[in-house]
């Protein structure tokens, strides 16, 4: 199945019972101060879980832009991605548990064609405060899954939220795709990492209020929230080993291997995929509404870091080039006809990304020569201190979590506390000596 029937499916579907579509939110939120990033389709719609009156009223469904760098030190294997698309769907205190899981499992089943012995889902255990989701439980028998498909787990994985202390919680269901291959272990189940089982989408049922006192009580308005992962999902229905070799991103390689001469196998699959996914996150935040520059703050910062980490692992393929520009146009024209705002912001981004390269590809190789001096210094306690993290980052243009993943290759660690401390320390030097004359450009 193609992406771009994946994407009209899921939206069709739940079009056809009452949703009304909403178009992907800029990657930057517009009132929160507590992420950087959209990281869920849910995100923006928090004001609504939380009661407000939606314009477009009780069903939506979307497909939304995301951006998660949280575990970016996993991108490589086969599954996660600083830039990923979510589709979603909601009810805002309009349908609830039964609903769902029938129109989920209907979804799978019979538009995606996934035989319902490949599926297995969690349900929420319980414990002292809240009680087990019989219910959840019940209505999965009901469709038809047997006891064996039907896996119990506690809050780790199995419960939502609030965003902050107290506010809207409660139980999700989340729903696998079993690849069929035998049990690796007695345990293995769902939560299992051996492969057999793949998280395909999330049900989440906020059915409580988390008060004060941390006591739970039921909501007036219950609403569902549900998620599922565009590459996940697409790998999947088309049984391939890992997200790399879909449409998403295969052609990105194939780019990556033309223009470096490089092969993409076994050996070398882990720097491909990295440069493949930060190319495509850096791609979509440049071409976002927001025109997310690189800097060194906030967004621009995770920008820059994700750029010159790419810059990096395309030296390590041996290329000296500049070939971000080259690997961005063929991104754009693979998402532009999902994503019109890439072509339109095409020269921008394709701008930027060179004239980012330019500012970091000669003081890379100079960085390097001197963090290898740095580390013959230190080689008795294999720790960077702060003040050497600190060089390289204020000469070289290194983000400390670009010499903390090349310390960390070495057996090394840095004085990340040390660093925070010279920065704040150079930041106070500047705003002294800026001050009245060129104030505002002090911050970046
Ligand atoms: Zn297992």
């Amino acid at each position: 199945m193609k992406v771009i029937e994946l994407r009209r499916k899921y939206v069709e579907f739940f079009e056809e019972r009452g949703h009304k579509v909403m178009a992907s939110a800029s990657l930057v939120p517009d009132n929160d101060v507590t992420v950087l990033f959209t990281t869920a389709g849910m995100h923006p719609l928090i004001p609504y879980l939380l009661g407000e009156r939606h314009p477009f009223g009780k069903r939506l469904v979307n497909i939304q832009k995301c951006v998660r760098t949280g575990d970016i030190d996993e991108v490589g294997d086969g599954s996660h991605h600083t830039y990923f698309e979510m589709l979603g769907n909601w009810s805002l205190g309009d349908y609830f548990k039964k609903e769902s899981i029938t129109m989920s499992l209907e979804f799978l089943t019979e538009v995606l064609n996934i035989p319902m012995k490949n599926l297995s889902v969690t349900v929420f255990e319980g414990d002292a405060e809240v009680a087990r989701d019989t219910e959840t439980y019940h209505l999965w028998k009901q469709v038809g899954l047997t006891d064996s498909q039907i896996y119990y787990y506690g809050r780790k994985e199995n419960w939502w939220g609030p965003v902050g202390l107290t506010g809207p919680c409660g139980p999700d269901t989340e729903i696998f795709y079993d690849n069929g291959n035998k049990k690796c272990c007695v345990t293995c189940g769902p939560s299992c990492s051996c492969g057999k089982y793949v998280e395909i989408w999330n049900n989440v049922f906020m059915e409580y209020n988390k008060n004060q006192d941390g006591s739970y009580s039921p909501l007036k308005q219950k609403n569902v929230d549900t998620g599922m992962g565009l590459e996940r999902i697409l790998r999947v229905v088309n049984g391939k080993e890992n997200d790399y070799e879909t449409e998403l991103f295969y052609p990105i390689i194939e780019k990556v291997e033309e223009l470096t001469g490089v092969k993409y196998g076994k050996e070398n699959e882990r720097i491909f995929r990295i440069v493949s996914d930060h190319m495509r996150a850096a791609v979509f935040i440049l071409g976002d509404e927001k025109e997310v520059v690189p800097t060194n703050s906030e967004q621009g910062y995770i920008l820059r870091r994700i750029i010159r980490r790419t810059i990096r692992y395309i030296k390590l393929l041996g290329n000296n080039e500049n070939i971000l520009v080259e690997i961005a146009d063929k991104i754009i024209d693979m998402y532009d006809n999902a994503y019109p705002e890439l072509g339109d912001h095409r020269t921008f981004i394709l701008e930027k990304l060179d004239k980012e390269y330019q500012s970091f590809s000669k003081s890379l190789v100079e960085g390097l020569k001197k963090a290898e001096k740095y580390f013959k210094g230190v080689s008795e306690t294999k720790i960077l201190n702060g003040e050497l993290a600190f060089r390289l980052f204020d000469t070289f243009g290194f983000p400390i979590e670009f010499t903390e993943e090349l310390a960390q290759e070495k057996g090394y660690s840095v004085d990340v506390i040390g660093f925070e401390l010279k920065f704040k320390e150079h930041q106070e030097k500047s705003r002294i000596g800026a001050s009245g004359r060129f104030n505002k450009n002090v911050a970046n």
